[in-house]
């Protein structure tokens, strides 16, 4: 059946955060692409407007390492969002326990997923919604981030569905302390999580809650001090918390080399202002210094 008098539709890939996402097959190219069907729900009115010029804006992110949106358009009132079509996605690799991660490999994930964020925030994008499944890997192993900019536009995912509480423990801690205005920050905590995930194989913080989740954060770092991020006592949600000192990161990452522990904390730094920007980390050392990050081609892939 066709969708919109160019698309072929196939079988369906998934279920994700806003409605159902479908393989099909572009006749105008004859590309395989991911079309991902957007129930509108509340709005009858149809497609808002601020939701087209925002849709529009991300059609321009052109970059490597960002999915690219091909074609978006309304029918039979559902919004259809048409991606270039990727093999798997980084989740799938860290679980799959027959890929083994070299420390260069670990690098060149790390650097295409910084370099795609360095790319958005640049032109003021923020993804907000980062986390392993959201890294799609193409057939020729460049990692290229999805759903950027789609939190924004259609509300924060997790108040959507139950399934999404896995966003959380991506989360950053100024977002957990409830804070409204937040910066390009948030992505780069949520890429120091997947860091962390790929040195580790497993989600490093993992909370049950938000407020467990902020415990997992403390547990690790300590209790973050009024003079390490000297805004936080105004956030909206902010308690005082009971003193937690901090562990060396060298004992929880006993494989990881110096540079990458260097990267680690600069990214998990709490105070949002202090911590590395997507820009800065990837002119840190950990990049310059041996190994080289494996080409994409050469990458470890599931079969
Ligand atoms: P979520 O919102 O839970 O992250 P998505 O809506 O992104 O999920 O995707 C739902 C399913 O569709 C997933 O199984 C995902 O792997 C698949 N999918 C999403 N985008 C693409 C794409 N561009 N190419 C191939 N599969 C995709």
């Amino acid at each position: 059946k066709k969708v919109a008098d160019r698309y072929l539709k196939r079988e369906v890939l998934g279920e994700g955060t806003y409605g159902v996402v479908y393989k099909a097959i572009d006749t105008k190219t004859g590309q395989t692409v991911a079309i991902k069907k957007i129930r509108l729900g509340k709005q009858k009115e149809g497609v808002n407007f601020t939701a087209l010029r925002e849709i529009k804006l991300l059609k321009e992110l052109n970059d490597p390492n960002i999915i690219e949106l091909i074609d978006a358009f309304p029918h039979k009132g559902n919004l259809h969002l048409v991606f270039e079509f990727m093999e798997t996605d980084l989740e799938t690799v860290i679980r799959d326990r027959n890929i083994v991660l070299s420390p260069a490999d670990i690098k060149s994930y790390l650097q295409m997923t910084l370099k795609g964020l360095a790319f958005c925030h640049k032109k003021w994008v923020l993804h907000r919604d980062m986390k392993p499944n959201n890294l799609l890997i193409g057939a020729d192993g460049q990692l290229k981030l999805a759903d950027f900019g789609l939190a924004r536009i259609f509300g924060s995912p997790d108040r959507r569905f139950t399934h999404q509480v896995f966003a959380r423990w991506y989360r950053a801690p100024e977002l957990l302390f409830g804070a409204k205005q937040y910066g390009p920050g948030v992505d780069v905590w949520a890429a120091a999580c997947i860091f962390a995930e790929l040195l580790l194989r497993r989600p490093f913080l993992q909370g049950n809650s938000d407020i467990d989740q902020l415990g997992k954060i403390f547990a690790v770092f300590g209790t973050p001090k009024s003079s390490q991020w000297q805004d936080m006592i105004y956030l909206p949600d902010y308690v005082e918390y009971q003193y937690v000192p901090s562990q060396s990161l060298r004992t929880l990452f006993p494989m990881a080399s110096d540079d990458a522990l260097d990267l680690l904390s600069k990214m998990f730094t709490y105070d949002p202002k202090a911590r590395i920007s997507a820009q800065q980390a990837l002119e840190h050392r950990y990049f310059s210094s041996v190994p080289p990050p494996t080409k994409p081609a050469s990458l470890p892939r599931p079969p």
